[in-house]
């Protein structure tokens, strides 16, 4: 993984030609290129562990198993947010964690964990690194110094019940190592967030990850069955059972608990038979009303696609506009790129109000095809179109592909970021309009007016998430104060709108400030109150999830 950005080097596509020229124009791009510094440039505060400290490590995990190295400490200095990649772009992380340490089982993850709360060291769990809300940033409180506890030697599959289909894994493993190791046995988890190619398993549980076809094989608070946490106070393990009335839900607690709790070393999902049919497709609204009420009522009538997303007027309007000129852009009519605020929506005419939504359909090739057909009733019911198949085919290649143009997109001195929440059909529309409008008015405030874009995804019967992306220029220099005006102001739109502040990026840094008003503060109180029990020194991931 590049230190500085998203995937392999040398991997991945960079943005069109003409891409780049539609940007220039709608938001505008930087006169010079902006590339980051060379990984040597990299500025970070001196280690503050002493040879004594590395030296009690090292006798737990083995001498290589504890780096503080440049490259090694920059690899862990910040996760993938839009904040972190222009803190490190420029080479000046917020900060860096003062040695790596890879125990590789739970034997030695415990003995870690010991040591640093009987050291006041703190510990920051990171898995595959990628969380964008500030997760794993090295940050150590009021204790002397952090280390980031690197969970990839915890990555074996320990026991897989094929009879009951449940796959016990270290919580390190790799989302696509796992589903590798399925699919040589005709199975599946069904878990592909974007950032599939580089997630871990105990990472998605922590965070409370939501895949891309979640609408059909359930977020990953559906898929853990059971797991087993190493806490600083003890161990805590609820047993992969298929439903429990012992009790509130202890699994329930340690899934979402961000690394602020222990860390997490084994995980029991769910897994299913690998599908024989999978049928990705495209279909053509009207309007963002009529595919809501259609996706709506898939959700609510037996007929939920695996994979359902429905671009808003201005994501589908960018992504005919991304396309050039395309067949798809030619059923459309003449694609405008609406941006610089809502004044100029309203001049974009009828037809680019339209909305396209890929449905996506995995299962037995009979049962894919009963459920297709009511879908497909659904959507002619509220006026869409079928596109075919090609949208849906062209949205499943490049499903991954969308992080490698965010760091070409900042290379080129455009600030793109998302966000997501989620709340109940009835109140899907008006908050869509409301965080949109918050965002533009804020980008506007900011001298920046951008585009910002919406899909609805992740179906639910009583609700789903809506994801946000905005695009403008950044403003060079203050970048950051710029990302947190327009942050700000989303999230509040969100609280007040009556959406959650997260659907599946999780609270990290960056939400934390907004959990009470969702939870309340007798709800953060109970949270405290367990971490006080399984954590008494305060060590687990400081600064994250609870404000
Ligand atoms: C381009 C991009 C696309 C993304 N798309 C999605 C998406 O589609 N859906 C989605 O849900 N998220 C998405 N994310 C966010 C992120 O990938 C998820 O939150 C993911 O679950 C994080 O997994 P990870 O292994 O990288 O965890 P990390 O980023 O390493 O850690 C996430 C949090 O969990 C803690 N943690 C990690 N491992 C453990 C452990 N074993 N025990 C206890 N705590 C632990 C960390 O301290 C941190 O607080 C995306 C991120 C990026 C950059």
């Amino acid at each position: 993984m590049r230190w500085w950005g998203w995937g392999d080097p040398g991997h991945g596509p960079a943005l069109s030609a003409h891409t780049l020229e539609l940007l220039r124009e709608t938001v505008g791009t930087s006169d010079t290129p902006r590339p980051p510094v060379a990984l040597d440039a990299v500025r970070l505060p001196q280690t503050r562990l002493d040879r004594d400290a590395l030296a009690a490590l090292a006798a737990i995990v083995g001498a290589g198993a504890v780096r503080d190295d440049h490259a090694e400490r920059v690899a862990h200095a910040a996760g993938k947010g839009y904040v972190d990649l222009v803190r490190m772009r420029a080479g000046t992380p917020a900060g860096a964690p003062d040695a790596v340490v890879l125990p590789d089982g739970h034997e030695q993850l415990r003995a870690v964990l010991e040591l640093c709360a009987s050291r006041g060291l703190a510990v920051v769990p990171f898995g595959g690194g990628t969380s964008v809300v500030g997760g794993v940033e090295p940050l150590s409180g009021d204790h002397a110094a952090a280390i980031a506890l690197d969970t990839r030697r915890i990555a074996q599959i320990s026991a897989l019940d094929r009879e009951s289909r449940i796959v016990t894994v270290g919580a390190g493993m790799r989302g696509p190592d796992l589903e590798r190791a399925l699919q040589a046995e005709g199975l599946t988890l069904g878990h592909w967030p974007q950032s599939f190619e580089y997630v871990t398993l105990g990472g998605c549980a922590a965070s409370r990850s939501a895949g891309q076809a979640s609408s059909g094989y359930g977020s990953i608070a559906k898929l853990v069955l059971g797991l087993r946490m190493a806490a600083p106070a003890g161990d805590i393990a609820p047993a992969p059972m298929p439903a429990s009335a012992a009790g509130p839900g202890l699994r329930e607690l340690i899934v979402g608990s961000e690394g602020t709790l222990g860390v997490i070393d084994e995980v029991s999902l769910r897994v299913r038979r690998a599908p024989e049919r999978r049928t990705y497709e495209g279909v053509m609204f009207e309007s963002f009303d009529a595919g809501v009420q259609a996706l709506r009522a898939m959700a609510q009538e037996h007929a939920m696609p695996e994979v359902a997303r429905l671009s808003d007027a201005a994501e589908t309007r960018m992504s005919m506009a991304m396309a050039g000129g395309g067949g798809l852009k030619g059923r459309l009519g003449r694609v405008y790129l609406g941006a610089r605020g809502r004044g100029e929506r309203s001049r974009i005419g009828q037809q680019t109000e339209r909305c396209i939504a890929i449905l996506g359909f995995e299962g037995d090739a009979d049962e894919v095809k009963s459920r297709r057909g009511r879908a497909r009733g659904l959507v002619r019911h509220n006026g869409g179109v079928a596109l075919g198949g090609s949208p849906g085919r062209a949205w499943l290649q490049g499903r991954f592909q969308a992080p490698y143009l965010r760091d070409d997109l900042l290379s080129h001195g455009v600030m793109v970021e998302t966000l997501e929440t989620a709340t109940r059909w009835s109140n899907v529309e008006r908050l869509h309009d409301a965080v949109a409008d918050a965002i533009e008015r804020a980008l506007a405030g900011e001298g920046t007016p951008g585009i910002v874009m919406c899909h609805v995804s992740h179906l639910y019967e009583t609700g789903a998430s809506l994801y946000y992306t905005f695009i403008a220029r950044q403003r060079e220099g203050s970048e950051i104060e710029q990302w947190r005006a327009v942050k700000r102001a989303a999230s509040e739109a969100i609280v007040t709108g009556a959406g959650t502040i997260t659907h599946h990026h999780a609270v990290g840094r960056d939400h934390a400030p907004w959990l009470a008003r969702e939870i309340g503060e007798r709800g953060v109180a109970a949270i405290r109150a367990l971490k006080a029990e399984l954590d008494p020194a305060g060590i687990m991931n400081p600064g994250k999830l609870l404000p």
